[in-house]
C-alpha cells in the first residue's frame, strides 16, 4: 500500500512543531528513472511512488515498463511508462520531454533524475569480443548518464530542488578481474558525478552517486546461491547480499529536498564491503 498518507501526516507533525525547515518529502515531485523495470530501478520507482512522487518509469521493453506502472497504480501511486534504450541518443531527449510534460501538468516539470540502467558484460582483455562489450558497457552505464542529464538540465534548472542520482558500484572504487569494461564505466560515473556537482552547484542542483555492493537483482540472479553466500560471508561485514529496496532508500535520501547541502558524494550501499580490511 502507498505510504503517502502516513508520510504526509508525519510531515505535518514536523512543521507544526516548527523544529526543522527542510523537507524529507518528495511528494508531488517528478522523477525519471532509467532501467526502472527490474531490480534497483524498479525498487526505486516503487519507493518514490510510495512517498508520493510522480514517477516516470523507463526501460527497454514496453511490457516490463507497463508491469511496473500497473503495480504502482494498483497501490494508489502515480506513474507513467516509456520505452527508452539509453544508448539511443535521439530518443533520450524525446522521452525526457514526455516525462516532464506528463509530470508537470500545465508546465513541464522534472525534479529528480535517477540514472540507473546497467548491464554486466564480464570479459577478459584478450577476449575477441572485448571491444564490443567495452563499447556497450560505457554506452549504457556512462555515456547515457551524461546524455540524460544534459537532456534533463533545463527542467532541473526550473526545479526548486533539482537532483541527479547516478548509480555506480563497488566497482566504482575498486576493480575485479574480467570486469574492466564495467569497472571503467562505474569509475567514470564517479568522475562525471563529481565534476557535474561542481559545475551545477552554483545553480543549486545536486549531483550524487550511489555505490551498491552485491544486490539480489536480475544482474546477479544467475550466480549460484552457495557462491553468493560464500562471497557475502567472506567479503561483506553484514554477511549477506542487499535488497534492491535497501539501495532505493540510499537514492531517496540523496534526492530529498532536505539533502540540499550534499553534492558530489558517492554513497556506498554495500553492507560495508568497501571498508573491510580483514
Ligand atoms: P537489473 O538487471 O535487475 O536491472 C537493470 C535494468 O537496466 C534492466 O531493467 C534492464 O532492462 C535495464 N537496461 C539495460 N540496458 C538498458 C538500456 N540500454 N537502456 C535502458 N535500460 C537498460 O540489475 P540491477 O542490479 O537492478 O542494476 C541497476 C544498476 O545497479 C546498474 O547500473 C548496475 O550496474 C548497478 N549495480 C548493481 C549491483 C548488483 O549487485 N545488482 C551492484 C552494483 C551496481
Amino acid at each position: 500500500m502507498i505510504g503517502k498518507t502516513v508520510f504526509m501526516e508525519n510531515n505535518n507533525l514536523d512543521s507544526s512543531l516548527g523544529l526543522s525547515q527542510l523537507s524529507r518529502s518528495v511528494a508531488g515531485q517528478v522523477v525519471m528513472i532509467t532501467g526502472a523495470a527490474s531490480g534497483i530501478g524498479r525498487a526505486t520507482a516503487y519507493l518514490f511512488a510510495d512517498q508520493g512522487a510522480r514517477v516516470g518509469v523507463t526501460d527497454l521493453e514496453q511490457k516490463n515498463v507497463d508491469a511496473v506502472v500497473a503495480a504502482i497504480t494498483k497501490a494508489g501511486g502515480q506513474a507513467q511508462g516509456w520505452v527508452l534504450d539509453v544508448t539511443e541518443r535521439e530518443t533520450i531527449g524525446q522521452v525526457v520531454d514526455k516525462v516532464a510534460a506528463w509530470g508537470g501538468g500545465e508546465e513541464p516539470r522534472l525534479d529528480i533524475l535517477v540514472n540507473n540502467a546497467g548491464v554486466s558484460l564480464p570479459t577478459a582483455l584478450d577476449d575477441p569480443d572485448y571491444e564490443e562489450r567495452w563499447d556497450t558497457s560505457v554506452a549504457v552505464m556512462l555515456t547515457a548518464q551524461m546524455l540524460t542529464t544534459r537532456a534533463a538540465l533545463p527542467y532541473l534548472r526550473g526545479s526548486t530542488a533539482g537532483r541527479v542520482v547516478n548509480i555506480s558500484s563497488t566497482e566504482g572504487v575498486g576493480g575485479s578481474a574480467g570486469a574492466s569494461a564495467y569497472t571503467a564505466a562505474k569509475h567514470g560515473v564517479v568522475g562525471l558525478t563529481r565534476s557535474l556537482a561542481v559545475e551545477l552547484g552554483p545553480e543549486g542542483i545536486t549531483v550524487n552517486a550511489v555505490g551498491p555492493g552485491p544486490i539480489e537483482t536480475g544482474m546477479t540472479e544467475a550466480i549460484p546461491e552457495d557462491m553468493k553466500t560464500k562471497f557475502a560471508r567472506r567479503r561483506v561485514p553484514l554477511r549477506r547480499y542487499g535488497t534492491p529496496e535497501e539501495v532505493a532508500h540510499g537514492v531517496l535520501h540523496l534526492a530529498l529536498p532536505a539533502s540540499s547541502y550534499i553534492t558530489g558524494h558517492l554513497l556506498m550501499v554495500d553492507g560495508g564491503m568497501t571498508i573491510k580490511n580483514n
